[in-house]
């Protein structure tokens, strides 16, 4: 992460998100919430328009030329996802997202192969849509759901990790980044453990996608899931990368249009992966938009936005500091993108409130991580996430607006 790369030109960036220039409550906007969705650049709104202006058509049907175009945009961005990701393209499923993606594992191969006692290990970190997946397939299956303890940092403890893995373990589920903490979780070496024990691993790179330049062959991962809103892409699309040999075993888990290879009244046999998992018309502009997105953000470079981030977080770390009474949340020493925290006498909510009125918008809440939120002993936490296209004076923006609510509530 801090290997030189040309630095990003930050101001030239900036000028490609419209959304970036516009004011919140009179002042210029300061988007510090790109951990929830991303802005989105020109090129990607443009790529959409231009898709439903001139290309639009179902896929996979006609046999027309617009159909035919449209089909093989669409199977060039799963060939450019899968490039993306180190994978192949029949290894790439399109969903909805991270939520849905995890949804399709659980209830796949989840509801195919676990058993009553089987165990499911998930981090203590996860944030809602890798755990309440995980619920329901134990509940459907009678397997058990065993957590692996966090440090108060907000760091995996990976003796207690490995501690909980036995002859049981069928799957682990952790989150590369933590969007509540910013904590990266060393996954290659969870991966392994996993996998020493016999069990299926899976990766939440809901966050991690848009910040560190992933390669599913090097992390060693079965599935790794993530959403192309926060890549600067469409919301409404995300992937599934399933390591091929587990993608074949899995049954399929939703019915429909696309996803066979023939019907019979009675039954039917399915299409090959990744066709089996997409049942119904897709997110056919979402998918040509996600495709804009990889380009822009390769266009960037990642390694670079990475550099740039770890900077930034640097600074904010040590701005924050200045602050009285405020306390970060999360100071694993690797770290990225996110910076949580709680002051003294100001709820999290009012925190937000008074950064909102200054034009800063942060997030204030259990960030979908309640059960983390409750182990760290808080109900909440404010939290400003970066992207490529934020600044230091945005960051000095924050801080003035924290001052500004230090004055209101004392101390
Ligand atoms: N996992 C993590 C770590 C996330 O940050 C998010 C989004 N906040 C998700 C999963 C869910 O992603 P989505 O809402 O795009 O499905």
């Amino acid at each position: 992460m801090t290997t030189a790369v040309a630095p990003l030109d930050v101001a030239r960036l900036r000028e490609e998100f419209p959304l970036l220039g516009t004011t919140a409550h009179g002042r210029p906007l300061v988007y510090l919430d790109s951990a929830a969705t991303s802005q989105k650049p020109r090129s990607v709104i443009r790529r959409i328009t231009r898709f439903y202006e001139r290309e639009n058509a179902n896929i996979h049907r006609g046999v027309y030329a617009l159909s035919a175009d449209a089909t093989a945009e669409y199977d060039r961005v799963r060939a450019r996802v899968a490039r993306f990701l180190g994978a192949t393209p029949e290894e790439i499923v399109f969903t909805r997202g991270t939520t849905e993606s995890i949804n399709l594992v659980a209830q796949s191969w989840g509801r195919g192969f676990l058993r009553a006692g089987d165990e499911i290990v998930v981090t203590a970190m996860e944030h809602h849509s890798n755990l309440v997946p995980w619920q329901l397939v134990a509940e459907q299956t009678g397997a058990v759901l065993r957590i692996a303890p966090v440090t108060d940092a907000g760091e995996l403890d990976l003796d207690g990790f490995a501690a909980l893995l036995t002859a049981r373990t069928r799957l682990v589920a952790a989150v590369h980044l933590s969007n509540a903490l910013g904590t990266i979780n060393p996954i290659r070496r969870i991966t392994e453990l996993a996998h020493a024990a016999g069990a299926v691993m899976l990766v939440d790179g809901a966050q991690s996608a848009p910040h560190l330049a992933v390669d599913v062959a090097a992390l060693g991962c079965d599935f790794f899931a993530c959403s192309g809103h926060k890549l600067f892409g469409p919301t409404g699309i995300g992937v599934l990368y399933g390591r091929r040999e587990l993608l074949e075993r899995m049954p399929p888990w939703q019915g429909g249009g696309d996803m066979i290879a023939s019907v019979e009244y009675q039954r039917s046999t399915w299409a090959p992966v990744p066709q089996k998992f997409e049942a119904g018309t897709p997110h056919i502009a979402g998918v040509v938009g996600l495709g804009a997105a990889l380009d822009f953000v390769e266009s960037i470079g990642l390694d670079a936005v990475a550099a740039h981030e770890h900077e930034l977080l640097g600074y904010a770390t040590e701005r924050v500091a200045e602050v009285p009474g405020l306390r970060v949340v999360g100071t694993a020493p690797m770290k990225a993108a996110v910076l949580s925290f709680v002051m003294e006498g100001a709820h999290p909510h009012d925190v937000g409130t008074i950064l909102d009125r200054e034009g800063v918008a942060v997030r204030a809440g259990h960030h979908c991580c309640q059960p983390l939120l409750r182990r760290l002993g808080l109900p909440a936490t404010a939290r400003a996430s970066f992207a490529a296209y934020n600044t230091r004076d945005e960051v000095d923006a924050l801080v003035a607006g924290l001052l500004q609510v230090r004055k209101v509530f004392g101390g």
